[in-house]
């Protein structure tokens, strides 16, 4: 079973791993739970995504006057359309949301981010191909998730981490 944020509304979804490829709508507002390209989300709407979303979440840190980015963009939306249900793409507009980018530390754009199960697993500055973007979410896929989990833990014991 997977938890999906819903990108219209926000609501949280439960929906079987075997119906997950079958075009899931939002059962509160019919939104596609995978709209075929990356959504734009808000700083809340990230957190959200990031604490309730079952599936690993590719964010690209982007603004309108961006040329770089404008260029990823297409590449991006392509990927997201060819690798979904794997996987949630989404965006965030740095230039709406200031106050989100700083806290995330972006400091060029585009930067894209990786999140899976809350953590921040990947990030990277400067436009990728469409070839680097399906070559990273494979990796991310591959990732362990228990191991990952088990470090952080093992190092907040520890006290060396901020996470
Ligand atoms: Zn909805």
């Amino acid at each position: 079973m997977h938890t999906l944020i819903c990108p219209s509304c926000g609501a949280g979804n439960r929906v079987p791993e075997d119906r997950i490829g079958q075009s899931p709508q939002c059962g509160r507002c019919k939104t596609p739970l995978f709209p075929g390209k990356a959504f734009e989300l808000s700083g809340e709407a990230l957190a959200r995504h990031r604490q309730h979303d079952s599936l690993p979440l590719v964010v690209d840190f982007w603004a309108p006057w961006c040329g770089p980015c404008r260029m990823m963009a297409p590449h991006f939306n392509a990927v997201a359309e060819r690798l979904e249900p794997n996987l949630r793409f989404a965006k965030l507009d740095t230039e709406a949301e200031q106050a989100v980018a700083a806290d995330y530390g972006i400091r060029s754009i585009p930067t894209l981010m990786v999140f899976r199960e809350n953590v921040l697993l990947f990030q990277q500055a400067g436009a990728l191909s469409a070839s680097q973007l399906e070559e990273l979410v494979t990796q991310v896929k591959a990732v362990d998730m228990a191991q990952v989990h088990a470090e952080i833990a093992a190092q907040e014991k520890n006290g060396t981490t901020t996470h």
